[in-house]
């Protein structure tokens, strides 16, 4: 008998979490060179040049990290069939004696990355698109191209490994759910048991604005189903939990339906539908008319 043999849940958990950690690594060079720029650190152009070239460890670990994300989530796909599948199929590769006593899945060679795909397509009833096929095989060749980079392209990579993240996310897990993951992610980490949910929350949302700022109207649409050209509100889910302190408004709720008289806001980060008045603002110059008790004006903030 085969012992601890892995579940899809312990493949998409681990993929997850590496997607996770390639995150991490993109957003604290974000945030690192967001404080260099708005406290003028950088001498010169070379010296942001020196920067993201000093960033390509991180950069092609987060790369790394996502190749292997796409890999266990691919394995989880299969297992959900069965995971014996990712046992290479050759008995004389087995384990010694694994027909005479009991031995570990972790003991089995298992299947070669590179065929992941046609296994997942031989057994899935939904296939892998080339364009996601393409896709997988080019994280592998990004990082190479990243250590031998030494032009201030690198600088670009961040916002192409989010990118790849997302595609990630909406195609081999939850789609338009990548920020719940995210929160679910950052709230079991260790340090969550000595700090305060505010602060993840405070951080999921800098880092959704990042999101919403580099993303195009398509890729909006695609990852997180709003137009890019919405009027956007604060969100009155995600502010109540917010600590006040945070450097990033949550500006991720529109209206559903999008009417004059719609009194419901629907938010693109936390997937909450929160209750609004429709009434005008009254604050300075602000034409705001949607309200939420817990927050006041959505438009400007004022309570
Ligand atoms: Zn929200
Ligand atoms: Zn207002």
């Amino acid at each position: 008998m085969i012992l601890e043999v892995p579940t899809a849940e312990d493949f998409f958990r681990t993929g997850i979490s590496l997607l996770n950690q390639a995150w991490n690594n993109v957003f604290e060079l974000i945030e690192y060179y967001k404080l260099a720029k708005d406290q003028d650190m950088f001498e010169d152009a070379s010296g942001e040049v020196d920067y993201w070239r000093a960033a390509s460890d991180e950069l092609s670990t987060s790369v790394t990290l996502t190749h292997q994300g796409i890999s266990f989530l691919i394995k989880g796909k299969i297992a959900s069939v069965n995971p014996h599948l990712l046992i290479l199929s050759q008995p004389k590769d087995w384990p010694k004696g694994c027909d005479k006593g009991d031995v570990y899945f972790s003991d089995f060679k298992t299947v070669d990355t590179g065929d992941l795909v046609k296994i997942h397509n031989t057994f899935l009833p939904i296939k892998l698109d080339e364009s996601f096929v393409s896709f997988f095989m080019s994280t592998s060749r990004k990082r190479n191209k990243i250590m031998h980079s030494i032009d201030n392209n690198l600088r670009f990579e961040v916002n192409s490994i989010i990118r790849d993240i997302l595609i990630t996310n909406d195609t081999l897990s939850n789609p338009g759910e990548w920020f719940l993951r995210r929160m679910e992610y950052l709230s079991t980490r260790p340090w969550a048991i000595i700090d305060h949910d505010e602060y993840y929350n405070d951080r999921v949302i800098t880092e959704c604005s990042y999101v919403k700022s580099i993303l195009t109207d398509s890729e909006m649409k695609q990852f997180f189903q709003v137009s890019k050209k919405s009027r956007f509100y604060i969100c009155p889910s995600c502010h109540s939990r917010t600590s006040g302190m945070g450097e990033d408004t949550p500006l991720f709720a529109v209206l559903k339906p999008n009417t004059p008289t719609s009194t419901n806001v629907y938010c693109f980060m936390c997937l909450q539908y929160s209750p609004v008045k429709r009434e005008k603002c009254g604050e300075g110059d602000c034409k705001g008319n949607v309200l939420a008790d817990n927050v006041g004006c959505l438009s400007c903030g004022e309570s």
